[in-house]
């Protein structure tokens, strides 16, 4: 890791009590704007000594599920109703969500593969090296809020990374249970995004990281919102830092295989799916095809399922390149 400091400064005191509200500022020297800075909403909430939680969302600007959620409670949560912090960034990729995009339109970023980042380079990198080196040594906990995005729509979910650790993993769990999605998206350690995801960057800053996947296709429905905002809640609720009681709902804790419960597109052409969001599959079972309305007398392609398991995610968009995953599975897991 760089010992090379973060050019990135914040406007509030981060150290202080009570709601302060303002920017991080990026510095981004431009033609329009030659000592310009990116202004980054954040909003810390902090009433004594307990547990510090960092609620982030727009890691991935076109995940709107958490950034509604994360805007709310921002003006909702006053520091009378707390016991320790809570540190709210709802557009993490700044550039990126206000895009509206996926990853960042000034450096095509993506910010959940870029940790530990660099502070010395693009904004993305810098926001990322920020977040491990600035932000998560200030935080017990972080809880980054996605979803499927653009592209892709999930069964709302939790997701977590499983840690070899057994104490660290029990707490993700505690995390994962009081959330109380209706499922939660365990990750292997190496087949989580290398190590590039801001789950890894909590597990080498030493601090609680719980993800989610709560649904997607570029937009926002009132079940997804009510699973998130609840699921932010009890979590608070569990850690004490609010005195609300947790509204228990069961989870059913599911592991992803990168190997086998991906299924891809190997043509170009437009999906016909042959399954729907919560259907149980065996390897060997037919996903769907890829047929060709600029050859229609062509056969379609078809595209089967490599493993066995659930389809707790499926692609939107209908058009489809060789190369775009059309559904990813999970299954089941004891632990
Ligand atoms: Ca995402």
């Amino acid at each position: 890791m760089s010992n090379r400091r973060s050019k990135i400064s914040i406007e509030i005191d981060l150290a202080a009590n009570g709601k302060h509200t303002g920017y991080l500022r990026l510095p981004h020297s431009v033609h329009r704007s030659a000592y310009g800075f990116l202004a980054m909403p954040i909003v810390s909430i902090r009433n004594g000594t307990g547990p510090r939680v960092l609620l982030t969302s727009g890691n991935h600007g076109d995940e709107y599920e958490g950034q509604v959620v994360l805007t709310k409670l921002a003006r909702m949560l006053a520091p009378e109703n707390i016991s320790g912090q809570v540190i709210i960034v709802p557009m993490l990729n700044f550039p990126a969500a206000a895009a509206g995009m996926r990853t960042s339109p000034i450096d095509d970023g993506n910010l959940n593969r870029v940790f530990p980042g660099d502070p010395d380079g693009r904004p993305t990198w810098m926001i990322a090296h920020f977040v491990e080196t600035v932000l998560m040594p200030e935080v017990d906990y972080s809880m980054d809020l996605h979803s499927g995005g653009s592209s892709l729509i999930y069964v709302p979910g939790t997701l977590a990374r499983r840690v070899d650790d057994k104490k660290t993993l029990d707490k993700i769990l505690e995390l994962v249970r009081a959330f109380g999605a209706p499922n939660c998206y365990l990750m292997s350690g190496g087949t989580e995004l290398g190590t590039g995801g801001i789950l890894s960057a909590a597990e080498r800053a030493g601090i609680i990281g719980v993800s989610a996947e709560l649904g997607g296709a570029g937009m926002v429905t009132p079940a997804t919102l009510a699973i998130t905002e609840r699921g932010v809640r009890n979590v608070l609720s569990h850690l004490g830092v609010l005195a609300e009681k947790v509204d228990a709902h069961p989870t059913r804790i599911m592991q992803v295989d990168r190997a086998a419960h991906y299924a891809y597109a190997y043509d170009s052409g437009l999906f016909e799916p042959r399954v729907e969001l919560g259907d149980n599959v065996r390897k060997g079972d037919l996903a769907g095809v890829v047929v060709f309305p600029d050859e229609p007398w062509r056969e379609p392609a078809p595209v089967h399922f490599r493993g066995d398991g659930v389809v707790v995610c499926k692609r939107v968009p209908a058009r489809v390149e060789r190369g775009d995953c059309v559904y990813h599975l999970a299954s089941d897991v004891k632990l």
